[in-house]
């Protein structure tokens, strides 16, 4: 089976994460900070705060932002359900803005709306979280004018996005946001194995992190509410977690991190053996905006209903039975049982739903051969042969 996804490990990476194995510390060493500098250098933030996912980042970030009981979270339909549950691990509500049917991201006008609406109604969001699908920026600059204009906080979900740009900067500098966080799970850009981590050009923000991500923890006497009592003291301020990420996981990812351009420059060559081997079918291609240098974390294509019969199910199993491991990127998560239950939508998702009912997400990766590649396209062409 040709996956979706796949991680690509080289003889550095295993050697980086063996050396750690050998050395005295496993865990809270000398990789973590070390990994952390090098997410800052790379994407021009002043903080990084790795962590062991995205859905820890993701948490931290609206605890950090002061998400509570009574807030709400906007965020995309069209993503992976942490995105929604980390405003509801605060207590918070989370609503959804409907997607660009372009570029599938939460859509400005459609957040420009609502945003009116609430105001009138005295709701508006404490935070809205764009999701930068498939490794897309959302159009950053007009959310943030909108934040300005209403008062929200803003954390970019760039779980798909590191390494990819926005007007020339790399995804994560948070030029237009409070906080951007990264996955580093194996289906993303670069991995760990499971990972995360939260970015911020805010001390305060990244102290905060910093405290929650391990037990609300302090060792740090500046930071104590009293007296240090001595070397063996820590002072316990806040309810924190363990979200921590070990040492074997930062040494890959400093690992790693040493290729993310490479990893995009291989994703951008399939994503371009696609776009030109798949004109001429059916099929709505990926949309890029002027503006961004997506990661292409996916390749989706739609089937385009006016111009095919062959339906989104009937394609996905084919391409299945033929070796070719497609999937769907997302169903969306207010149709999901546990958010049906209890949310109180304030306006209809067409464009989400519709999108979902056309989308497969086709093989990308580093690694991908042109014969895999080829092998896609063929069996995509057989299937529209007597359309
Ligand atoms: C993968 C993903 C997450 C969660 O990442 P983990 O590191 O697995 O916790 C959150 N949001 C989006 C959009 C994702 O794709």
């Amino acid at each position: 089976m040709i996956p979706y996804g796949k991680q690509s490990i080289s003889q550095s990476d295993i050697d980086a994460v063996v050396d750690v194995l050998k050395s005295d510390w496993l865990t809270q060493g000398p990789f973590v900070p070390r990994f952390e500098n090098k997410l800052c250098e790379k994407v021009q933030a002043n903080h990084a705060v790795a962590v062991n996912s995205a859905t820890s980042a993701l948490h931290l970030a609206c605890l950090a932002l002061g998400l509570r009981e009574g807030d709400y979270l906007w965020t995309s339909p069209i993503t992976f359900v942490a995105s929604a549950n980390c405003a509801l691990y605060c207590g918070a509500q989370v609503d959804f803005v409907d997607i660009d049917p372009s570029t599938y991201n939460l859509s400005i006008e459609k957040l420009s709306d609502k945003l009116e609406e609430a105001e009138k109604s005295g709701k508006l969001p404490k935070i809205v979280m764009p999701v930068h699908f498939a490794g897309q920026s959302c159009e950053m600059d007009k959310l943030y004018s909108l934040a300005k204009k209403y008062d929200f906080k803003i954390i970019e979900d760039a779980s798909h996005a590191i390494g990819g740009k926005y007007k020339d900067h790399f995804i994560g500098g948070c030029q237009y946001s409070d906080i951007t966080v990264f996955s580093f799970h194996p289906v993303k850009i670069i991995t760990t194995g499971e990972g995360g981590a939260a970015l911020t050009n805010s001390d305060e923000l990244a102290d905060k992190m910093r405290l929650l991500r391990s037990h609300g923890v302090t060792r740090e006497s500046s930071k104590m509410a009293g007296q240090c009592q001595g070397g063996w003291y820590y002072e316990q301020l806040a309810l924190g977690f363990n979200y921590r990420m070990t040492d074997m996981e930062a040494a890959l990812g400093c690992s790693q991190l040493e290729r993310v351009d490479e990893f995009i420059k291989k994703r951008h060559e399939v994503a371009s053996q696609y776009n030109t081997a798949l004109q001429g079918l059916p099929l709505v291609l990926p949309y890029q905006h002027s503006d961004c240098y997506s990661s292409f974390h996916l390749y989706v294509i739609q089937l385009n209903p006016t111009a095919t019969s062959v339906q989104r199910q009937s394609l996905f199993h084919k391409l299945r039975e033929a070796g070719i491991g497609v999937n769907v990127h997302y169903i969306p998560v207010h149709t999901q049982p546990f958010y049906e239950k209890q949310l109180r939508l304030t306006g209809a998702l067409c464009h989400a739903e519709n999108y979902y009912r056309n989308a497969i997400s086709l093989p990308i990766y580093p690694d991908m051969t042109s014969l895999e590649t080829g092998k896609v396209v063929e069996c995509l062409h057989r299937e529209f042969v007597d359309d």
